[in-house]
């Protein structure tokens, strides 16, 4: 989305604000270049993400406000897997588009309306949206945003964006619709990216909902601690320094009947391989292939795919975007999980626009534990 650019605004409210800070994609970067096209043929090359992808840049807003326009002040902003599609030529799925050269990038966002001509919003109100620029202001269409009630997060306003928010959603609804958990019935949970935004919800509302047995792959040791002295999870592993297959074979004794896949790759056939028959993959993400020339979902090894079938385990992929019909109920129901303590959040805060490569790069990595924002301003 690129921001309108002009002198100082000629409303007094807005003009305040008519200088901004903007995040613009860099020309010429390798991994920019990469493509990862739904065709399942490689196009281009492999590239790792770097800050220096991301060039940071003063502008001017455009003067006064259009009809159904509003001006935003940003207070945080997300940083998320899904984004290093958006930084191929073609994202590869029909509901991401690709972030243009040069222009701004933009995400989910939560911020206050400072001046508005659209008929939803005012001054003071609180909002979100996928698409948030990122600047520390803009003005963007009122049909982007979403007015969200601060007392759901007891006034956390960054849970918006993780677990009373898209990351939330797709861990509770993830496990609802997919994970087929059924309470009484000694159900072993195994999650993937465990100490993520998603992973560590979802590993809680698996126990919430009555697994017996929760267990978290994640990547240090740090983490694992985490995940059981603070979430409850059943045991933890982590996938750097210990041998998985032994790890799930000591904290699984009875096998493993649902797994919450969001990394895929040698992992993901590794507990797959440990499935009981009948068990459920939820295919929430496969974020050790984002980085390849590969189409989504990757394909599988023949060995994981045999599996599969000779265990009749079902593999769904989940997405998020196609439950938009139970998504409040499914937020109210995680502000009252994360208010009443059931939920504990964990997040990882970067301050400043200009940190929102490093931020991006290092959630990339394993740097956040829980979910990764970077504040914009109080
Ligand atoms: P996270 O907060 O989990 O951050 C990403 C984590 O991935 C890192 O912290 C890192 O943790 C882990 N990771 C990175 N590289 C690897 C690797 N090669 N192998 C194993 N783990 C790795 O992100 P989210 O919770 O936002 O997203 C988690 C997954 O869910 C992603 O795959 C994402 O695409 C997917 N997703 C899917 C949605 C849907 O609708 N289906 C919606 C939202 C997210 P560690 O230290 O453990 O390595």
């Amino acid at each position: 989305m690129l921001q309108k650019m002009g002198p100082a605004m000629s409303n007094s409210s807005t003009r305040r604000h008519s200088r901004l800070t903007v995040i613009r994609a860099v020309d010429g970067c390798p991994s920019f270049k990469c493509q990862l096209r739904g065709t399942g043929e490689p196009q281009g090359s492999n590239g790792v993400p770097d800050p220096a992808n991301f060039r940071l840049e003063e502008a001017t807003l455009a003067p006064g406000l259009e009809e159904e326009e509003v001006l935003v002040r940003t207070l945080y902003l997300s940083v998320d897997p899904y984004m290093r599609c958006r930084m191929n030529e073609d994202s590869g799925v029909e509901y991401l588009t690709a972030w243009k050269l040069s222009e701004s990038v933009d995400g989910g966002g939560v911020g206050a309306v400072q001046a508005s001509r659209h008929h939803a919003y005012r001054e003071g109100d609180v909002v979100t949206s996928f698409t948030w620029p990122w600047q520390t202001h803009a003005v963007v269409k009122g049909s982007i945003l979403q007015k969200v009630n601060p007392s759901l997060v007891n006034g956390h306003l960054s849970y918006f964006l993780g677990a009373v928010g898209m990351t939330g959603l797709t861990a509770l609804l993830g496990m609802r619709e997919k994970g087929h958990v059924i309470r009484g019935a000694n159900r072993t949970l195994v999650v993937s990216g465990a100490a993520g935004a998603c992973g560590s919800v979802a590993g809680q509302i698996g126990r919430l909902d009555g697994c017996a047995r929760v267990v978290g792959i994640c990547g240090s040791q740090d983490k694992c601690k985490v995940l059981v002295e603070v979430l409850g999870f059943s045991g933890a592993i982590d996938y750097r320094r210990q041998d998985v297959v032994a790890g799930l074979r000591e904290n699984c004794p009875d096998g493993i009947d649902v797994y919450f896949d969001n990394v895929g790759g040698d992992i993901s056939d590794t507990v797959i391989g440990q499935m009981n028959e009948g068990g459920h993959v939820i295919l929430c993400g496969q974020i050790s292939q984002y980085n390849k020339d590969v189409p989504y979902p990757p394909p599988l090894s023949q060995e994981t795919r045999d599996n599969l079938s000779r265990k009749n385990i079902t593999r769904e992929r989940f997405m998020v975007l196609d439950y938009v019909s139970q998504a409040q109920d499914a937020l109210d129901e995680l502000g009252r999980m994360v208010a009443s303590g059931q939920v504990k959040v964990l997040e990882t805060i970067q301050n400043g626009i200009e940190n929102m490569g490093v931020a991006f790069c290092s959630m990339l990595k394993g740097g956040n534990l829980g979910k990764q924002i970077v504040k914009i301003f109080q």
